[in-house]
């Protein structure tokens, strides 16, 4: 638990997949690669894999958000642990099963990482740090000017070369052009796509709270800070919402099916958590709609967010509306530990929290622990 087994940290969707496939083939079917058969819009498969064969099901949910590649990173490291610590795989296959989702949006994190791959396909850490720390060092600039209410050029972008030719997928090439062009935006925004292949956010496109998210998104139209040019009230690279719940975001639909599958397992199994990764802030999401939730769900979820926190350190945050995709499940799913988990205190998607690796990576630690350390806690 204590050491970091995935040292790459720019990872195309074909290597995510190659390295998940291999994991399966030579973990002596301790990881288990499960038949969804969920395809989004531009037919990548939603894959999703488990481990353990305890009767408390724990589910960890990567990549909501297309740039957010950490998270997915973050899902691969803890399989990685699981599979390669015996000691910690003995102490807990019993009592626990692991479903894993590295990448709900596939198309996102494609849309990302392809232009991070062509850039950075053989890069050193330390080289990668370098321009890490560079961008977020203009990224943090750009939020100054941007808090002044001022429209400009952003300086972040300059970093990442961008290119619609390195996305392969002809159809979703085109429907990103398209949302680009209608969005008045250019191919730098590439590499901070949130959105699906098709501009709709996943996150947003939630079914607690949908008509109010909507109204909140008419109220804003563009995105904070730094985003301040990306629009919010139709297809774009982020928190464009879609038209109602489901529509235009199979993701989205896929995941509330997986969820109510787990979530009526019979006899004496259970689903006891959710962990969704989101990056970045070090922040833990985990405080339900209060008007929706009753005082042993709520207990739960205090009880959880404390427990994670202790390992991590993370601020706790009550925020105003909950219109998350993970909200309704908080309030919805009762005895489910339901959390959303920002990883990274440093701000600046995609690269950002890699500019100092062994930060990071004691940050990737921590997490680990934190999974554990709330499951065994909980049960
Ligand atoms: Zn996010």
């Amino acid at each position: 638990m204590d050491k970091i087994y995935l040292n790459k940290y720019i990872l195309s969707y074909s290597d995510i997949l190659n390295i998940l496939y291999y994991l399966e083939k030579t973990s002596n079917k301790k990881l288990i690669r499960e038949n969804t058969n969920c395809y989004t819009t531009f037919n990548y498969k939603i894959e999703t894999f488990k481990i353990g064969n305890g009767k408390n099901h724990v589910l960890l949910i990567g990549c909501t958000h297309g740039c957010e590649i950490i998270t997915t990173y973050f899902v691969l490291e803890f399989i990685i642990t699981l599979l390669k610590d015996e000691k910690l795989y003995n102490s807990l296959k019993n009592k626990f099963t692991f479903h894993f989702i590295p990448v709900l949006n596939p198309e996102g994190y494609v849309i990302v990482s392809s232009n991070l791959s062509c850039n950075y396909k053989n890069i050193t850490n330390k080289k990668l740090e370098e321009i890490s720390k560079k961008y977020i060092s203009l990224y943090n600039t750009d939020d100054f000017i941007a808090t002044h209410n001022i429209k400009e050029k952003k300086l972040f972008l300059g970093i990442i070369k961008n290119n619609l030719q390195n996305l392969s997928n002809i159809s979703l090439r085109k429907s990103v052009e398209c949302i680009l062009k209608k969005c008045n935006l250019n191919e730098d925004y590439l590499s901070i796509w949130t959105a699906n292949g098709l501009g709709v956010d996943i996150n947003s496109n939630s079914i607690h709270k949908f008509k109010e998210m909507k109204q909140l998104r008419k109220a804003q139209k563009y995105a904070n800070l730094r985003y301040n040019d990306i629009p919010v009230t139709k297809p774009s690279p982020m928190s464009y919402p879609g038209i109602k719940t489901f529509k235009d975001c199979p993701e989205n639909f896929f995941l509330y099916n997986y969820i109510m599958n787990l979530y009526s397992l019979n006899c004496d199994e259970k689903l006891i958590a959710i962990f969704s990764y989101h990056s970045t802030g070090g922040e833990i999401y985990g405080y339900p709609d209060m008007l929706c939730t009753n005082a042993s769900q709520l207990n739960l979820q205090l009880k959880g967010m404390l427990e994670y926190s202790k390992y991590t350190n993370y601020k706790l945050i009550n925020e105003k509306l909950k219109y998350g995709v993970m909200d309704y499940y908080r309030i919805k799913l009762n005895d489910v530990l339901t959390l959303t988990i920002e990883l990274s205190r440093l701000n600046g998607n995609p690269i950002a929290p890699l500019s100092n690796i062994d930060t990071f990576n004691k940050e990737i630690i921590a997490n680990k622990k934190a999974v554990i350390h709330t499951i065994e806690n909980i049960i």
